[in-house]
């Protein structure tokens, strides 16, 4: 058994949903499960529907969901041409937009736009792309089953990012998947969606699909989780900030981690973790380019020095400093503590004998963070600031790795700057409008003088 994960563009429009069904039919020996995201560009879509409802912009947001309704129709049209099947997968598909116009009514008379409502209206992509990939599978001659996610992906209530419920995703993987694909059928479910045991629908967070597919193919121990895009594979940086970027063909999963966590969008981040608990090897291929090699991620590809950099802007710099630290047990767990209190992760870490410095990659509740870290010691905060990462398994200290990064770095102001005993991920902290053109300079000192 394996899983195929389709992104958004692999199933953006008929001739890619056409491509997917040819990358599936060729893989029905391995007795696939996929997984699928919403048509490109409808989380984004559906997102502003729920933001102009909650202004009270109700005839703009039914605009979007027109617009949106006419495109799937199209695909369903172009897809399935004019018989039974058709028109029965065209019918379900309206009532769903049916649904979402009264949703989105409801909160522009509300003005609401909780995270629970926007999970609502976000989960909408997923549901509609599912049952049309699995219409077009099987008037393609694959014998697909569409499976609702949510009645699988059982998360807890934390809405825009819930977290997954290993055991009940096992359990109700075993019941509704298995027996399809012991019956010789196609599972076909949406990415990203999930619901709490009570039935409430959730969302993984954005780039979810990943994740699901990693967390279907772990329940199912599957013995691959290919995650189909549209690039060739996960490269040296990304092909959008540096167009010569090349192919990694073989790459560790605590790399890949690295890579994924500090803007390697191609996986999202929590994808690697369920593959190692269950040492499930993860491929990344192009869907426009089935036959290319793609990348192998495993645990056991050859060390390289450095095999890629990445980077993201957005981030959020905070230094607490504070002399009562000298030699005092227990103040930098008191820091911690109150990021833990308010949920928000920490990046990069580095400390001196009286300072902490942190990275954050959202400002949610800052302010009230701020006024807690205030207890600690005197804190300054510097947004706009952005990351950049250059991973790999040589990065120690007995390697010129480092003087190199820097050297390539020139006069570019680097705030922090960390690298971990494990030695795979050297993360320099610089101005977020700088990110691209770091990247671009360290990628050349790295993969194109002549190394
Ligand atoms: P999908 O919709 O298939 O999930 P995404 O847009 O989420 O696709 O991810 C693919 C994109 O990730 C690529 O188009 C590329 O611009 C970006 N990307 C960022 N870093 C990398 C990298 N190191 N290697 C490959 N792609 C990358
Ligand atoms: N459709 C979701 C998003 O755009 C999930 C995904 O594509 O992975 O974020
Ligand atoms: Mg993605």
């Amino acid at each position: 058994m394996i899983v195929c994960k389709f992104g958004g563009t692999s199933v953006g429009d008929a001739p890619a949903i056409e491509r997917t069904a040819a990358i599936v039919r060729g893989r029905l020996a391995e007795r696939p499960v996929v997984v699928v995201s919403a048509l490109a560009g409808t989380t984004n879509a559906l997102l502003d529907i729920a933001a102009h409802a909650a202004k009270g912009q109700f005839i703009v947001a039914i605009r979007g969901i027109e617009a949106l309704r006419e495109r799937h129709l199209a695909v369903v049209d172009e897809l399935l041409g004019a018989g039974e099947e058709a028109v029965e997968v065209a019918a379900d598909v309206s009532v769903l937009f049916d649904e979402l116009a009264h949703l989105t009514e409801a909160l522009s008379v509300l003005g609401d736009a909780s995270a629970r409502s926007l999970d609502a209206v976000a989960a909408y992509g997923e549901r509609l792309s599912s049952p049309i990939v699995a219409a077009a599978f099987e008037q393609r001659g694959i014998p697909a089953a569409w499976v609702d996610a949510r009645r699988v992906m059982v998360t807890d209530g934390a809405f825009g990012k819930a977290r997954p419920q290993g055991d009940a995703i096992a359990e109700a993987a075993r019941e509704q998947l298995l027996p399809l694909v012991r019956d010789g059928r196609v599972p076909v479910l949406g990415g990203f969606i999930g619901a709490t045991a009570d039935g409430t629908t959730t969302t993984l967070g954005r780039g979810g699909s990943d994740y699901s597919a990693a967390l279907f193919g772990a329940a199912l121990d599957v013995a691959a989780i290919e995650i189909w895009t549209d690039v060739d594979g996960m490269l040296t940086a990304d092909p959008r900030v540096i167009p010569g970027a090349r192919l990694i063909e073989h790459i560790r999963f605590d790399e890949a981690a690295e890579l994924a966590s500090f803007g390697a969008k191609v996986l999202h981040p929590s994808t690697i973790a369920p593959a190692v608990q269950r040492s499930i090897p993860v491929f990344i291929y192009n869907s426009h380019r089935p036959q290319a090699a793609g990348t192998r991620i495993t645990f056991d590809a050859p060390r390289l020095s450095v095999r890629a950099v990445a980077g993201r802007a957005n981030v959020v710099l905070v230094n607490v400093k504070s002399s009562a630290m000298l030699g005092t047990p227990g103040v930098v767990r008191g820091i911690f503590s109150v990021f833990e209190r308010f949920k928000l992760s920490v990046d990069v870490i580095a400390t001196s004998e009286v300072s902490v410095s942190v990275t954050l990659d959202d400002d949610l509740h800052l302010d009230a963070v701020l006024n807690e870290l205030r207890l600690f010691g005197d804190v300054t905060v510097q947004r706009g600031r952005g990351i950049v990462a250059v991973v790999g398994s040589g990065l120690g200290a007995h390697t010129p790795t480092m003087a190199r990064a820097l050297a390539a770095l020139g006069d570019m102001r680097v705030h922090m700057c960390s690298l971990s005993a494990s030695a795979i991920n050297l993360t320099l902290i610089v101005d977020g409008d700088q990110v691209h053109e770091a990247m671009r300079r360290l990628h050349r000192a790295f993969f194109e003088e002549g190394a």
